[in-house]
């Protein structure tokens, strides 16, 4: 695998810490837990999409562009972090926001909502659930065009194989440091939204041979549907990088965590976010890395790892949006309202 071969711009110095979570591993009685706090990577308040937007940003500009157009949910991290990338390379962005729960977006909310306005978005636009987003994309691009500027439009998430790069990196990393450590890790969990840090890894992992199994959990799609997505984009992520791919028994993305759907709490979520937070100090998020959490939390549980097993955790981010959902995480003992 041979990465530099891929324009990349750098927005994060060095590499993610993995930090060991003694205190969970013994809240569970459960297996060695290790933690990629891929939640400081580089940009507005750091998260997985960093890594995606290395390499998109930097082919946004190969490409001369002077505008980036993106779509995501109205909590999105995606959204932020574009905008985040935009205001340091001397961008403009315009964002669309798909209202996957109807009425959910508001130019008053917290968390990513404001920091949307604080780094300036040239526009936001929002969608109902189940529009063409590449249409919608498309419009944007047109009247960008239509003023003399230059549109680089980027996926949902930017899981597209170019994005999904940055993941194969941040696998080549994880092997990198587990040999620095001397720690064999056994299994990776990973949160697994528009697929691409989940492939990414994957198509990494296998280009290296690692052999260490990936689980994904699931935040929005049945367990058919995403790990055919999954496989799609690691094919695809594979042929980029000219390295063989992972087989489609390699993927596994479970849909036992995803509750009634797309960014709405659960019970498990808020309990593996207060767990987190509470005994090893890590802010997780309400829509990906909680869900993950919960997953991870409940795999554990259930016996499905022996006591001896080093599992490695990939903090993908989104705790700007934990202010946004106060109200569902507030310990209810402690709530007097
Ligand atoms: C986008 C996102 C994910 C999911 O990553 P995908 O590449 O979309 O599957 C996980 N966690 C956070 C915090 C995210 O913002």
């Amino acid at each position: 695998m041979n990465l530099a071969r891929f324009p990349r711009r750098r927005y994060t110095h060095g590499f993610t810490p993995i930090e060991a979570m003694p205190r969970l591993s013994a809240a569970l009685g459960g297996p060695q837990l290790f933690i990629k706090r891929d939640d400081l990577l580089g940009l507005a308040a750091g998260g997985n999409k960093t890594r995606k937007l290395e390499f998109l940003v930097a082919d946004a500009l190969a490409q001369g562009a002077d505008t980036l157009i993106t779509v995501g949910a109205p909590q999105s991290n995606h959204c932020r972090l574009t905008l985040a990338a935009a205001a340091k390379e001397g961008l403009a962005c315009r964002l669309i926001i798909e209202e996957r729960v109807a009425g959910t977006f508001s130019t008053e909310a917290l968390g990513n909502n404001l920091l949307f306005d604080l780094m300036g978005a040239a526009n936001i636009r929002v969608v109902p659930l189940g529009s063409d987003l590449a249409a919608e994309m498309d419009k944007d691009a047109a009247a960008v065009r239509a003023a003399g500027g230059k549109p680089y439009t980027i996926v949902g998430g930017g899981s597209n194989p170019l994005g999904a790069l940055g993941y194969a990196a941040c696998a080549a990393e994880i092997v990198t440091q587990a040999f620095d450590m001397g720690v064999p890790f056994d299994r990776i969990v990973v949160a697994s939204g528009s697929a691409g840090t989940h492939a990414g890894i994957l198509a990494g992992l296998a280009a290296l041979n690692a052999g260490i199994p990936v689980i994904g959990i699931n935040v929005r799609r049945q367990r058919a549907e995403q790990e055919g997505n999954v496989h799609k984009l690691a094919l695809a992520t594979s042929a980029l990088l000219g390295t063989p791919a992972p087989t489609r028994e390699d993927v596994v993305a479970l849909d036992d965590w995803v509750g009634p759907g797309y960014s709405l709490p659960t019970a498990d979520m808020v309990a593996a976010v207060r767990l987190l937070a509470a005994s090893e100090g890590i802010l997780l998020d309400p829509v990906y890395s909680g869900k993950a959490m919960a997953g991870l939390i409940g795999l554990v549980r259930s016996g499905q790892f022996a006591p001896d097993e080093r599992l490695l955790f990939i903090h993908t981010g989104g705790s700007p949006s934990l202010h946004a959902y106060a109200h569902d995480l507030r310990d209810p003992a402690l709530n007097n309202a």
